[in-house]
């Protein structure tokens, strides 16, 4: 049969998957995949737009799954329709997104010095 040893090549093999959102490559494990899947009701989505679906359901907690992913996928394809630089700008808003879960809110929001640095880019050295 040689079963046994196929599912243990496959098990170390590394799969290049497309986010079904934002259409972004990444190289994961089959088994990364599949715990991936199962929990975006079997859709394969980049760490940017799980975090995009996640911060959904923290501020919906009712929303299902299956329905934050969904809004996910829509929202990309929005994002792709109406922007020149779909990859890039998308980028920039979901990290915008996912940053606000992580960051804490800024102490020095009301400084006059720190305003003037923020830029509207926030990947200068990505040109291409
Ligand atoms: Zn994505």
């Amino acid at each position: 049969m040689g079963k046994d040893l196929e599912t243990i090549a496959k098990i170390e093999e590394v799969e290049q998957e497309e986010c079904e959102c934002c259409g972004l490559k990444e190289e994961c494990t089959q088994e990364y995949i599949t715990k991936i899947k199962n929990s975006h009701s079997g859709k394969w989505v980049c760490g940017l737009c799980s975090a995009a679906v996640k911060e959904r359901l923290i501020k919906e907690p009712r929303t299902a799954m299956e329905v934050a992913v969904r809004t996910q996928i829509i929202f990309c394809q929005e994002f792709n329709n109406s922007r020149i630089n779909p990859k890039l700008s998308l980028t920039c808003a979901m990290r915008k997104i996912a940053r606000r879960s992580f960051e804490n809110r800024s102490t020095s929001e009301g400084s006059s010095t720190s305003k003037i640095a923020r830029s509207t880019s926030c990947f200068p050295n990505i040109d291409s």
